[in-house]
């Protein structure tokens, strides 16, 4: 007997003929004594759509006066998914209940549109699976100490899943998706990315955090947290994909490198001469982060010895643009910058691996590479298991491919 939790994304359930063919393929599957739970996302489109009904109301959905209302708005998503998927079950003549996140027991934080899980108590879980039903979960939500609902980011149901195996003590986690698994660089710019039949959760959060798509890098905590192995695999084929886990169990050929990741949502602003006096990178920083905007890549250079000024360079997410010019308009009087530069068509292409610690000359080669490409490296960080260059988003392609000729050579 097995425990295992399914999470289907919405393209996997975008119509009631998809929900039936998930039924099937699920109760095809099951051996008769596995206990089942599927989460599962809002039908394909169905939360931008929702979205674009709030921003009807107001053009700003986002303000905070409206996120407890949103986050009602955009859970019944889920509920529409979970209701008939359990539906398609009972057809197929099997057992199955539909449950909410507040029913699973999913207790989070209150900070409506991006809450956090501080607990789960899936009494309700167990009792349903031990009455021999297949368990259907809205993802993406949970419910504060109010009992409001809450959700957790967009993407989130890979968040949920994970969490929720790990609190069932599940034997595995598969998030069933539109791609096959994780690869080597992003298959839609990368003809030759190569699938890789397992990636270390460290290496795999790093990739998710600098932009490979594939799941939500809080998911990824989970599964390290609780050490669920993840599996990513398709939904429409019945190869195995790959396994998020702590170790490499196979022997994979030996690369430096795990993976190219690249991120077009950057924005980068320049603020130019600036004096090179203690207290103004604390000044402008600090007045981004009381506005909740992360920071990502910052270089502070000497532009001048004979005036001692200096120039800050530093990047955020590009969603985060608008509200930080604002602040930065009132920061920059203050600080007496000379001017501030924003430029939006900008794009982060990182190299992660946990091989390149005790490798040195990984970082040139990467450079190498970009030069071969005839790409600018605007700004340049590392982390332990990764190096990240900003270049010019129109040569994003370009920089990807390089880099990943340079370290996955065509056999
Ligand atoms: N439906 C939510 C979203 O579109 C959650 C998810 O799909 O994971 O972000
Ligand atoms: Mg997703």
């Amino acid at each position: 007997m097995a425990l295992v939790v399914k999470k289907f994304g919405g393209s996997s359930v975008a119509t009631t003929e998809k929900i039936l063919a998930v039924a099937q393929r699920i109760l095809s599957e099951k051996n008769s004594d596995d206990k089942i739970v599927v989460v599962v996302s809002a039908m394909g489109k169905t939360t931008d759509n929702l979205l674009t009904l709030a921003s009807d109301i107001d053009s700003e959905p986002y303000k905070a006066d409206y996120l407890r209302e949103l986050d009602m708005l955009l859970t019944t998503g889920e509920q529409v998914s979970i209701a008939l998927l359990a539906m398609a079950f009972k057809k197929l003549g099997h057992p199955a209940i539909s449950l909410t996140g507040a029913q699973v027991g999913m207790k989070t934080n209150s900070v409506h549109t991006k809450g956090r899980i501080l607990d789960i108590k899936p009494k309700r879980v167990h009792e349903e699976l031990n009455r021999g039903n297949i368990v259907v979960v809205a993802g993406f939500q949970g419910a504060d100490s109010l009992g409001d609902p809450v959700t957790l980011g967009r993407g989130g149901s890979d968040t949920s899943a994970v969490a929720l195996a790990g609190a069932l003590k599940a034997d595995e986690c598969e998030i069933f998706t539109d791609v096959d698994g994780v690869y080597s660089a992003d298959p839609r710019i990368v003809k030759s990315a190569r699938k890789m039949k397992e990636i270390t959760y460290f290496e795999m959060l790093e990739m998710a955090r600098l932009g490979a798509g594939v799941m939500q890098p809080r998911s990824v905590e989970m599964g390290q947290f609780f050490n669920i192995p993840i599996h990513v695999r398709s939904t429409f084929t019945k190869d195995s994909g790959t396994i998020i886990r702590e170790d490499y169990t196979v022997e994979e050929k030996d690369f430096e490198i795990r993976g190219v990741a690249h991120d077009t949502k950057v924005a980068k602003i320049s603020v130019l001469g600036v004096p090179n006096s203690p207290g103004i990178a604390h000044t402008l920083f600090q007045s981004l982060a009381d506005a909740n905007i992360d920071v990502d890549m910052i270089v502070q250079s000497i532009r001048n010895i004979d005036r001692d000024i200096n120039d800050i360079v530093f990047t955020i997410a590009l969603h985060d643009l608008p509200e930080a010019k604002k602040v930065i308009a009132v920061v920059s009087e203050k600080i007496n910058a000379i001017t501030v530069l924003f430029e939006e068509d900008m794009a982060k292409v990182s190299i992660v691996g946990a091989g390149m610690l005790g490798s040195p000359g990984v970082a040139a080669r990467m450079f190498g590479a970009l030069a071969r490409a005839d790409v600018n490296i605007d700004i340049i960080s590392t982390s332990e298991i990764s190096v990240s260059c900003l270049v010019k988003g129109s040569q994003v392609t370009e920089a990807v491919n390089s880099i990943h000729d340079e370290f996955f050579p065509d056999k």
